[in-house]
């Protein structure tokens, strides 16, 4: 049961093959049996699980069910959920119980979806690993000696080892592609505004972007028709009707032009890595798309531009937590600045901290020319890139990630080399496109992610893209051994 769709998995409730409460429970006992393992989920409620389950199966036998009712997901710890714990992978809310719902919580719970749990992720979302999260590193289900990267690593981990079949995550640079790529999973970052920011933790919000795992197109199109479309409690959400995402899987790709910037191919990439992205490029060949080089020329702008603005957000939305209002408070503070002091000096991570610093260095006085304003400018010529790239071609594609899961460990002691994790995927947060991995090949037993972008509000390209491509392949039905 657990290796099915969810399509297929929506049709075994429909005719009576299983109820939604066996089917939570199928993924229940797997994250009692699997989690210790992988430390994929920060909070488990089985009770909770299988009373929404029971719900949904009531509603079902009163015929009131949409495509999706009774199917178990997990939410990034990011999302505010009622009377659930919500820690966002930081001491700083170790015991945060919100009192409302997150918009894309709300609106799963609507159409009748299961919450299993809330997934481990960085804190705040700031890293490309999962090893900076409070709750310790997720591990990756192909090699648990490796990162399952980051920072939707908790999501991207339990989809990959079937701990659940869906999940949410959010992606400020990456963290939805980066993780999909690494874990083997297919996973979207919709346009900037498509996906309601409401009861989302924010860390950079001119980026921050909620989005969707699945094992395959398919089923990531199924949850983001329901999660998409107009909050008016997010200014930043566009008031545009959602495309039945599901219904343009099967549309032909003879003529798609796509688009291959030689900048994603350049110095880094490992090269077993380029070459299954290659191979994937011809599969779209022989599905009739005809393939173009292009040029991206400002890319190699896009990390230090990302880490000059998503820090200088983030300093901003983090001062919120100050032992006061939010978060972790000190224990008998002396007066108020040193409460502040040490609540945020205890609350915080390293990686937090480095970013409030340099969010914080940026913006004042005398340096906000010279680092601020002009990543803005850079910001401006990156998005010009892919304006012009997308007046030739319909798509773009590359790999997602330049290498394959790396080591626990190994790039923790240089930031750097963490930051250049993200380098084909953070220009795309920085443009506000959307973005697409879904599984492209193996290398040495660890999988490769290829990466779509496409033109503002383009999800229902991308994703007729990734079917037609997982029609033709099977990447995305390979289980990691250890979890089959
Ligand atoms: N890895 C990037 C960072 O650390 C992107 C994270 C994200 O998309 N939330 O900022």
């Amino acid at each position: 049961m657990h290796s099915l769709s969810v399509a297929e998995m929506a049709s075994a409730l429909t005719e009576g093959q299983c109820t939604s409460e066996e089917l939570a429970q199928v993924f229940l006992d797997r994250i009692a049996r699997f989690d210790t393992q992988l430390n994929s989920l920060i909070t488990v409620d089985p009770e909770r699980a299988l009373a929404q389950a029971r719900a949904a199966d009531a509603r079902r036998r009163q015929g009131g069910c949409g495509p999706l009712t009774g199917i178990p997901i997990i939410h990034k710890d990011i999302f505010l959920t009622q009377d659930q714990r919500t820690t966002c992978g930081s001491r700083m809310l170790e015991r945060f119980v919100p009192h409302f719902d997150a918009t894309i919580v709300a609106r799963c719970a609507a159409a009748g979806l299961v919450t299993l749990g809330k997934s481990n992720m960085d804190e705040f979302a700031m890293g490309s690993s999962n090893e900076t999260s409070y709750f310790g590193p997720v591990r990756n289900p192909w090699d648990t000696a490796r990162v399952p990267g980051g920072s939707s690593g908790g999501s991207a981990a339990a989809v990959a080892a079937r701990l659940a079949p869906l999940a949410t995550g959010s992606d400020t640079g990456g963290s939805i592609r980066q993780p999909a790529a690494l874990c083997g999973i297919t996973g979207l970052k919709p346009t900037y505004g498509r996906v309601s920011r409401w009861g989302m933790i924010a860390f950079a919000s001119s980026l921050d972007q909620a989005g969707v795992f699945g094992r395959d197109a398919r089923d990531c199109a199924l949850l983001l028709e329901l999660m998409a479309g107009f909050d008016p409690r997010d200014s930043t959400s566009v008031d545009r009707p959602v495309p039945a995402y599901s219904a343009s899987l099967e549309q032909s790709l003879a003529g798609l032009r796509v688009g291959v910037p030689a900048e994603f191919f350049g110095a880094g990439l490992e090269p077993a890595v380029g070459a299954a992205v290659e191979t994937a490029l011809a599969a779209l060949k022989d599905l009739g798309a005809t393939v173009h080089p292009v040029h991206l020329p400002n890319l190699g702008l896009s990390v230090p531009t990302y880490y000059t603005l998503a820090p200088a957000e983030a300093s901003s939305n983090l001062s919120r937590f100050d032992g006061v209002r939010y978060g972790h408070r000190c224990e008998q503070p002396a007066n108020l600045e040193d409460l502040y002091k040490r609540s945020r000096a205890e609350g915080f991570g390293t990686e937090v901290k480095r970013r409030i610093m340099i969010g914080t260095y940026v913006l004042s006085a005398g340096y906000y020319d010279a680092y601020y304003l002009k990543a803005q400018r850079c910001r401006r010529l990156i998005t010009e890139d892919f304006r012009r790239a997308f007046e030739t071609v319909d798509v773009l594609v590359g790999p997602t990630a330049p290498e394959v899961a790396f080591r626990l460990g190994e790039k923790t002691d240089d930031p750097v080399k963490m930051y250049l994790s993200d380098i084909n995927t953070i220009a795309v947060n920085l443009a506000g496109l959307p973005g697409l991995s879904l599984p492209a090949g193996f290398v040495d037993g660890l999988p490769v992610g290829m990466q779509l972008i496409g033109p503002h509000f383009s999800e229902g390209r991308l994703l007729n893209v990734a079917h037609q491509f997982q029609r033709e392949t099977d990447w995305h039905r390979q289980l990691p051994p250890a979890f089959a």
